[in-house]
């Protein structure tokens, strides 16, 4: 098994080192169980080496002028495209998500190389001629110094893609640490970015856990951190950065609503409601993972909802050529997490419906998988109305009108996103008003953002003040220096006069 593990540098100074004696932690195939990689579990001294070179690299990456700055992304968005499938490959192995997943993540992460290849007009600053007689005032955005992202499991190309092009565009350094659970996807990237002709120590890689992340916490270089996982790291990481005096915006987990009207139209909902629901396995913070249902909805909806996820084919995702609808889940661990929350569902009143638990893929009996479940009468004080699921289960919650819908969904902590479908746009404008998420669906079952708007969570769905993506993210990357300026003409006297 040895001579088949994939290799795992980190990236520092420029140059792909492999950390020797330290402790590692297992990278698996999730289609097959197999353990595909070791990833190296950084320390303290680690991080200190990266974020050094980062720092060291910042003086020179901030004078160099934006227009170069975005024709690195230029070549870098070129390299991705010639690589696609490749990083197609990469993602589904370490992840399981399926091919047409990976392919549909890597663009939306695309999506951001092609905004940071704005940035010369994305840094415009403001001028305002005469702020008094004589004096003219402006707005510079200027960079921090070395930014940090911190990323999570479940997309391994596209959440890194939100954070570094754009903090390096804006003129920072950065160092990435990706989820030891799929660090490859990153390592390709970063290979990709090289290429590019991005210069040593302007982007780094390290990898680990708590104490990796706990020294870029605290190492007094760093000026920025970005974070994307669940909800009480994301709240760890806010309160250790910020008082540790560093900018952090955090993104956390999400439980996300979606209600569905007695007018809605049967075909399409189910057909949005089980991509929002089982689509990448239900692992992602967008997952569309418990309906609403709004008086007779449910029993027009539930036959064909029935019907469609347990027609949902689960299989390998690791293997090119016929692709199974959906793939495993990240580890056995996660598995077993998902299966025991179905378990005190079933325990607390709620009924399976659709149950995925026996799924067997004959040819991979050792990969990590669960098929699409559904489970119906799911009641407020459950388990499975409060907690983030992230596996393929949709809640089913009969609600009598929209207005208890719009109660229930707005009692969750969470505030990611949330839908609704209706032919009516009366009901889509109430819900749109009064509904408590940063990213809101009208007969979109994942409202996911894209590059140019922010990515908008809202309570414990989010920590911080500017969000990942967008016109906050160059906010969130640069600092604003604002010059008062008036000229005297001293010795000359005024030049302009004879
Ligand atoms: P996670 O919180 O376990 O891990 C995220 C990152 O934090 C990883 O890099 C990990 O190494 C690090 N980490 C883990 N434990 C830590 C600790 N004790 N101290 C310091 N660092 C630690 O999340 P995950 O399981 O990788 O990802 C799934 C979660 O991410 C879900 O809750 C999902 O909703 C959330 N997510 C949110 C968004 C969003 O934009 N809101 C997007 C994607 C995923």
């Amino acid at each position: 098994m040895s001579q088949t593990l994939l290799p795992c540098p980190v990236y520092i100074g420029g140059e792909w080192r492999t950390l020797k004696d330290g402790a590692t932690t297992p990278v698996y195939n999730p289609s097959t169980g197999d353990v595909i990689a070791e990833c190296p579990i950084g320390t303290a001294a680690d991080v200190d080496q990266a974020v050094q070179a980062a720092a060291a690299a910042f003086p020179a990456w901030r004078e160099t002028p934006p227009v170069e700055r975005a024709r690195v992304f230029f070549r870098y968005r070129q390299l991705i495209e010639q690589n696609f499938d490749k990083l197609c490959a990469t993602v589904s192995r370490e992840h399981g998500k399926t091919l047409a997943e990976a392919r549909g993540s890597i663009y939306r992460g695309l999506e951001n190389v092609e905004y940071a290849c704005g940035i010369p007009t994305l840094l415009f600053g403001d001028t305002l001629e005469n702020l008094a007689r004589g004096v003219d005032c402006e707005t510079l955005l200027q960079p921090l110094g070395v930014c940090v992202g911190i990323t999570p499991f479940n997309f391994p190309a596209m959440v890194p893609l939100w954070m570094y092009p754009l903090a390096i565009a804006c003129g920072n350094t950065f160092v990435l640490k990706p989820s030891e659970k799929v660090p490859l996807s990153a390592i390709l990237l970063g290979e990709l970015l090289e290429q590019a002709g991005c210069p040593k120590g302007v982007f780094n890689i390290v990898h680990g856990g708590r104490v990796c992340v706990d020294a870029l916490l605290t190492h007094p270089k760093v000026r920025a951190v970005s974070f994307v996982g669940s909800t009480p790291i994301a709240k760890y990481i806010y309160e250790t950065g910020t008082k540790n005096g560093k900018r952090v915006q955090a993104n956390g987990g999400a439980k996300n609503y979606i209600v569905i009207m007695p007018d809605a139209d049967v075909g399409k909902t189910v057909e949005a409601l089980s991509t929002a629901a089982f689509g990448c396995a239900g692992e992602r913070c967008m997952a569309g993972s418990t309906a609403l249902t709004v008086g007779k909805a449910a029993e027009r909806l539930l036959p064909s909802l029935i019907e469609a996820a347990r027609a949902i084919k689960v299989g390998r995702t690791d293997q090119p050529g016929a692709q199974p609808d959906m793939g495993p889940v990240i580890t056995s661990q996660h598995r077993d997490r998902v299966m025991s929350l179905l378990a005190t569902g079933e325990k607390e009143g709620a009924k399976v419906i659709a149950d995925g638990r026996g799924v067997k893929v004959t040819d991979a009996p050792r990969g990590f998988y669960l098929g699409a479940t559904v489970v119906d009468g799911v009641e407020a004080n459950m388990t499975l109305a409060r907690e983030e699921v992230f596996g393929p289960v949709l809640n089913v919650m009969r609600m009598d009108d929209l207005d208890a819908a719009i109660a229930q969904a707005n009692a969750s902590s969470f505030g990611n996103g949330a839908a609704i479908f209706t032919n009516s746009g009366s009901a889509a404008r109430e819900f749109k008003h009064r509904v408590k998420a940063g990213m809101v669906g009208i007969n979109v079952g994942v409202p996911a953002t894209m590059a140019m708007f922010p990515f908008t969570g809202w309570d414990d769905s989010f920590y911080g003040d500017l969000h990942i993506q967008g016109k906050e993210a160059v906010q969130f990357y640069t600092q604003q220096k604002v010059i008062t300026a008036r000229w005297f003409g001293g010795e000359v006297g005024d030049v302009w006069k004879k």
